[in-house]
């Protein structure tokens, strides 16, 4: 039986699994906090390499068809390396080359997003899908595509970078990445209460009867009916189906697979609210909520331990 190794590097934890290649069961796994910190660029990739050495048995090791790693960005895919990193202070942090040095093994790197679209159509939601786009509503907003049974990488693998589509002209809300008016910046769970703030304040609502400081607060004021925060689910609903709808024209998907903490915890507030306010110029495609439990993202990792779909290194 083939086996890779997968690690899903994220900002808090890190984890690492033996996968069957055929059927993407999770052989063994160990889940981590991520390395942080720390006075050696190559802190994360020598924890790695540990992680994988504690994970396996030498013969295990011998059997291995390679090593995915799929991480949040930016990343350097040529390069193999991970760049300005928010928890370790170095601008460059290589990953590919001293695990694949290290270990004997081909090893490849992909964005966690780019990851999440392969672990579904391998094994989730978009299986037998020739078109499919992944998109994580978390901290931020990102996506991935499978387009004519082909992972769009684009130039530097930034190919459907989602999160900054433009969704509105009128609350002029500023996104992280310092521009005005991206779906990232209104419907991330951290900007979520900043669009609420913003909202209340264009529309003059000073009669909040709840703390709308995070948002879950949000969230738990709507599954209680509170009739403010039911009437901000429609806005943000909006602001979701402009996104989902950019969506839509960018890649004209058959299915749209919706994953991430604010969709998964939040399903009946997020997908109704967003299916209404779809433009219908195309064909809307079906949109379902991802039932791989988070794992998609370690699921295509083991799909790229294979070689498949990667920019090739340097
Ligand atoms: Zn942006």
């Amino acid at each position: 039986m083939e086996r890779v190794i997968a690690v899903d590097l994220g900002g808090t934890n890190v984890r690492v699994a033996l996968v069957s290649e055929i059927t993407g069961e999770l052989i063994k796994k160990i889940v981590a906090l991520t390395k942080t910190g720390g006075s050696s660029p190559l802190l994360i990739a020598d924890d790695i390499t540990e992680k994988i050495r504690q994970l396996t048995t030498p013969q295990e090791l011998k059997e291995i068809r390679g090593i995915g790693i799929s991480s949040a960005g930016p990343l350097d895919l040529r390069k193999g390396v991970l760049l300005n990193p928010p928890n370790i202070s170095f601008p460059s942090v290589p990953l590919v080359q001293p695990i694949r040095e290290a270990l004997d093994l081909p090893v490849y790197l992909i964005n966690d997003c780019r990851a999440g679209v392969l672990g579904e159509t391998c094994f989730g939601a978009g299986k037998g899908c020739e078109n499919v786009v992944y998109i994580t509503i978390s901290t931020g907003i990102g996506g991935g595509a499978v387009i004519n049974g082909k992972l769009l990488l684009g130039r530097d693998g930034n190919a459907t970078e989602i999160g900054h589509f433009f969704v509105d002209t009128r609350y002029g809300i500023r996104c992280g990445c310092g521009n005005y008016g991206h779906w990232e910046g209104y419907a991330s769970g951290k900007n979520i209460p900043l669009f609420f703030r913003q909202w209340c304040d264009s529309e003059a609502h000073t009669d909040v009867a709840f703390d709308g400081s995070t948002s879950e607060s949000i969230f738990a004021a709507a599954k209680n009916h509170d009739p403010l925060a039911l009437q901000f689910i429609e806005a943000l609903g909006e602001i979701n189906g402009r996104g989902i709808s950019n969506v839509i024209v960018a890649y004209n998907p058959e299915l749209i697979i919706l994953d991430g903490a604010v969709v998964q915890y939040n399903q009946n507030y997020i997908v109704p609210y967003l299916k209404k306010n779809i433009d219908h110029y195309l064909t809307v495609p079906e949109i379902v909520v991802s039932t791989l439990n988070g794992l998609a993202p370690l699921l295509g990792a083991s799909v790229v331990a294979r070689g498949w779909h990667c920019l090739k290194s340097q």
